[in-house]
């Protein structure tokens, strides 16, 4: 159609449907590929949205967020920040979209983690920006130098998941302190995804946050933590100028995020979700100590619910096709990555269709 703007034709459509197509004919698959959480929100966050509905809060709140839910943030993770650090967005994804927006002209340099979470990637293409990888293989870690070397006049931002989808890796103190040194040597602004800051598995987690606050942007939500992911709740925090940049386009674009759900959200920060946390640290080690026991090679996961495992032959596209062609559905590592030699495997599922899945792995481990 001639009349689709050329940002259409630079995105592409999200390579997780690919393989639904693929496997929709499987009658009852394991499915390790979905990539939320399997518990649904706790009863009283629900009866807290739906009494927000019956309470007739079903208006607009103010753009930057309702009172609540900002209220709470700025009393805890955000203590110190201004009013005017903070904006409630619809979800990451929105939070990201408008810090692109706000961060991006054309032709501008994003650097970007690889593997990585597909967004990160497809949002540069929409802006004309230039999406920069800076490679973290094989076992996930950030080398600051290398960050450091790929640097140009260009380069306006990086993004740092930690932990990270698709592949788990928690980053250590000293990974991201050496990133803020390169970070602040060239002014630069960190997108921080703290998306799965909950599924922290080994200790204390470590946000960037901490080493170069004045550079960064957090990005964080209820959709992981609280299994939300319909509700399209979440936050930005950082820097006033850029908070206020994505608040004037989020006036223009979203308006707000869902009224009854920041109401719910606020309640939610409250919540413990400490047994969830603690069932999914055991998924996590069933899943590696079953794939290790296999003889699959990969990196102990240390957060999010991912296991992004090196195929034991061919690329990740054939080796999933194999998968699915013996009922387990997972996705090749080439769609978060721009190199196709991985499979993701999330482990956010029920104990019995981790243990197949590993099992069905186990008897693919030798085929070719
Ligand atoms: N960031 C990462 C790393 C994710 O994995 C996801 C969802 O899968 C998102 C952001 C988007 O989450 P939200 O539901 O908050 O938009």
């Amino acid at each position: 159609m001639k009349n689709l703007a050329d940002r259409v034709a630079r995105t592409e459509a999200s390579g997780i449907r690919k393989i639904f197509d693929l496997a929709a004919n499987l009658e009852n698959p394991v499915n390790l590929s979905i990539g939320q959480p399997d518990f649904d929100v706790p009863d009283p966050l629900k009866d807290e949205a739906a009494n927000a509905m019956r309470n007739g809060r079903n208006a607009y709140t103010p753009t930057q967020g309702g009172r609540e839910l900002r209220e709470k943030l700025l009393a805890s993770r955000f203590k110190g920040y201004g009013e005017n650090q903070l904006l409630i967005t619809g979800a990451v994804s929105g939070g990201l979209l408008l810090a692109y927006m706000a961060l991006l002209n054309p032709g501008d340099e994003i650097l970007i983690p690889d593997p990585y979470f597909v967004m990160y990637k497809q949002l540069a293409m929409m802006f004309d920006a230039k999406p920069v990888f800076y490679d973290t293989y094989p076992d996930w870690k950030v080398d600051a130098a290398k960050v450091d070397a790929l640097v140009t006049p260009r380069t306006k931002a990086i993004i740092v998941g930690s932990p990270s989808n698709p592949t788990g890796a928690v980053h250590s103190p000293e990974e991201l302190r050496a990133l803020a040194a390169v970070v602040k040597k060239h002014d630069i602004i960190v997108l921080a995804d703290d998306i799965y800051e909950y599924y922290a598995y080994d200790g204390p987690l470590a946000g960037i946050r901490e080493f170069c606050p004045d550079h960064t942007l957090s990005l964080g939500g209820f959709s992981k933590s609280h299994a939300m992911t319909g509700w399209r709740v979440g936050w930005a925090a950082g820097p006033a100028e850029l908070v206020q940049a994505m608040t004037k386009f989020q006036q223009f674009s979203f308006v707000c995020a869902p009224t009854p759900m920041q109401i719910a959200a606020a309640a939610a920060i409250d919540f413990d979700m400490s047994g969830h946390m603690r069932e999914y640290k055991k998924k996590r080690d069933l899943i590696y100590d079953g794939l290790t026991g296999a003889g699959y090679e990969l990196t102990k996961p240390g957060g999010a619910f991912y296991a992004f495992v090196k195929t034991p032959w061919g690329t990740g596209t054939e080796f999933v096709e194999e998968c699915v062609r013996n009922n387990l559905l997972c996705i090749p590592g080439g769609f978060f990555s721009e190199r196709d030699t991985h499979f993701r495997l999330a482990y956010s599922a029920p104990d019995d269709a981790i243990r197949k899945g590993v099992a069905i792995l186990a008897g693919l481990r030798n085929k070719k």
